[in-house]
């Protein structure tokens, strides 16, 4: 079979490949539709993960079941599915103690083009197919599925670890894609104010559709100032990082107030070190979390997720500004996710 893979850091190409191969409770899915991401780019053009070869990209994607091992129960070839960007090992220790992400190993639930090839194939192999596929809606239409992969699921993770609650005074660092879903989490969950950080014009937009009453450029001077001023100096109750780099950290705890919490989905793909400011984080007791999380994945958390798509509580398509009709097109998508244009907020791809 075809797919497009990293060929060494910095390098792209489309490779052929074996089909791969389906165990007793695995499934092979044949793709509907396609989408890069943000950490595709880290990891063939920052080599954030190491050095792979010839590793097929992609994790964000939907499609039809073209066969499954002889244990699973749930799907037969045919079927259209959902499946999430993280597929852990639902028997694993580590998804039992409550961290299904981390199975078999720190980020280890991130299986495709991280630790096996990735969904940018003509066929892609799917572990524990009962628990980590989800059966497509008729509602939701392939490229909306693909947003539910990835985007969705990792922007309401940065919300569930800042725990926001209602009436919070949230900060969103970040109006990429994730920032976005995290606007509109926080929005879901009963946020107040919803201070958003970005300066695309096309992002703005967007995170004003999904609730934030605010915009603050990094570009225009100090974002922790300019928090300030937007919250009578009280700073904000909690944050959620989907954008900048290791110093965005001490950003969000000079924004936020005492016993406030950080949740950071950002892939940090360079820098050693984060800085925490000393004085104040409280002089270490301040009460100020930071909690940085892979999202969970798995079947539930993506029959969930939809239905706030089925019954018209959450909208994707704002997100999808580029879309492009043809599997050979996932390089040129790719490529847009790595350029950033001005009016990208995510390609997708159907096939
Ligand atoms: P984008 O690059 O589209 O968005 C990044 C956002 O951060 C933009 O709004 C950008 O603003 C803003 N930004 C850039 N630099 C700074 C800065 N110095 N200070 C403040 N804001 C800044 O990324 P995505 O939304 O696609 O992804 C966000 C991150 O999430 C990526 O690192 C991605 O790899 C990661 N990710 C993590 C996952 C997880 O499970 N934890 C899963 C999926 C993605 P501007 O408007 O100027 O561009
Ligand atoms: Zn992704």
């Amino acid at each position: 079979m075809k797919g497009f893979a990293m060929l060494e850091i910095g390098k792209t190409g489309w490779i052929e490949k074996e089909r791969p191969v389906c165990g007793p409770r695995d499934a092979i899915i044949r793709p509907l539709a396609l989408s890069p991401c943000s950490s595709d780019v880290h990891t063939v053009w920052e080599g954030a993960l190491g050095q792979k070869h010839n590793m097929i990209l992609g994790h964000e994607g939907c499609g039809v079941v073209d066969e499954v091992g002889e244990l699973v129960k749930d799907f037969k070839p045919g079927d259209r599915i959902m499946v999430a960007a993280i597929t852990p090992d639902w028997s694993s220790l580590e998804a039992q103690a409550g961290f299904p992400m981390h199975s078999g190993g720190m980020l280890a639930g991130w299986k495709f083009s991280n630790i096996k090839d990735g969904v940018f194939g003509e066929y892609f192999h799917v572990n524990d197919a009962d628990a980590n596929l989800a059966h497509l809606p008729d509602s939701i239409s392939p490229a909306e599925a693909c947003m539910l992969s990835d985007m969705v699921p990792t922007g309401f993770h940065g919300v569930e670890l800042a725990d926001i609650k209602f009436g919070d005074t949230v900060l969103c660092i970040g109006i990429g894609p994730v920032g976005l879903m995290s606007v509109a989490g926080a929005n879901l969950r009963g946020a107040s104010q919803i201070i958003a950080v970005g300066t695309r014009p096309t992002c703005i937009e967007a995170a004003k559709f999904y609730g934030a009453t605010d915009i603050v450029s990094y570009k225009d001077g100090d974002i922790v100032e300019q928090v300030l001023e937007l919250t009578n100096g009280k700073g904000v109750d909690r944050v959620v990082i989907a954008g900048g780099n290791v110093d965005t950290f001490e950003v969000a705890v000079k924004a936020l107030k005492a016993g406030g919490k950080i949740g950071n989905v950002n892939y940090l793909g360079s820098g050693e070190y984060i800085k925490i400011p000393r004085i104040e984080w409280g002089v270490g007791m301040g009460h100020k979390q930071i909690v940085g999380g892979l999202m969970p994945g798995g079947r539930l958390r993506l029959e969930k997720l939809a239905k706030l798509v089925e019954v018209g509580k959450l909208d994707v398509n704002p997100l999808l500004t580029h879309k492009f009709t043809g599997f050979e097109k996932v390089e040129d998508a790719l490529y847009l996710m790595k350029d950033k244009p001005k009016d990208l907020i995510k390609p997708v791809v159907t096939l």
